[in-house]
């Protein structure tokens, strides 16, 4: 019988979830909480828009974590959530692929400042649903999480379309990063690394992945599922015929 629980373990047993990006994992942190950040737009209309939807994006993380990780209402930051119309040469990604782009700088052992830029000349970013899911995810960036490899999470590298909400492993995630976060503060960490890198680097820049294929995110996302299904359905069968 110990073969049952055993592959029970096995198929159950979290294979892939969250990751923290590299420069959170070499010691780089935000020295107070919440992180205060603006929406930046010449154009009042979707500076509107983009505010609303940065609002319930930041509600949505705050509720399932119940951290307070982000302040909208706090004027004059330079963390900024931007719309850009000339992506490709601004960012140096590419245009087609990538949604949006949350950049990180820091300086000595912290986080400086951070921007979250929007590929505006995207399609998928002129669907609200849609651009609501970019600026969740890049949020994510914000604060230490990397793409999961968990596919339903919001944090994976593809776009979530239609949106399912954050999913435990995004929520598993940014407790761990608040965590350590908080933890930093209160020892005052400083990375071995912090005075290596010039203020004003770049450690990462990373993109939302639109839809990989032709078939889009959305079919990229169902074959992942059908795969994974098809292969408990044979891993169940085997181990039946062992009992
Ligand atoms: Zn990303």
């Amino acid at each position: 019988m110990w073969i049952k629980w055993l592959l029970i373990f096995i198929i159950t047993a979290p294979a892939w979830g969250y990751n923290l990006t590299q420069d959170f994992l070499n010691g780089f942190y935000w020295a107070t909480l919440p992180i205060n950040i603006v929406v930046e737009d010449d154009n009042s209309s979707r500076k509107n828009v983009l505010i609303k939807l940065a609002e319930e994006s930041i509600e949505e993380w705050e509720r399932k974590t119940g951290l307070t990780l982000w302040d909208l209402t706090a004027s004059g930051s330079s963390n900024m959530i931007r719309w850009s119309t000339n992506f490709a040469a601004e960012t140096k990604m590419d245009p087609n692929s990538v949604l949006a782009v949350a950049i990180r700088y820091t300086n000595g052992p912290y986080f400086a400042r951070t921007e979250i830029v929007i590929n505006g000349e995207h399609y998928l970013n002129s669907d609200l649903e849609n651009l609501k899911t970019t600026i969740t995810h890049e949020l994510g960036h914000t604060m230490g999480l990397d793409h999961s490899n968990n596919m339903l999470a919001v944090m994976a590298p593809t776009l979530q379309d239609p949106y399912l909400g954050l999913h435990n492993d995004d929520v598993s995630g940014m407790v761990e990063a608040h965590s350590q976060t908080e933890n930093r503060q209160l020892t005052r960490y400083i990375s071995p690394l912090a005075y290596e890198q010039k203020t004003e680097s770049q450690p990462l820049s990373c993109g939302t992945i639109g839809p990989t294929s032709a078939l889009g995110a959305n079919a990229f996302l169902s074959l992942s599922l059908g795969i994974l299904i098809g292969f408990v359905r044979k891993l169940w069968s085997w181990f039946k015929s062992l009992i």
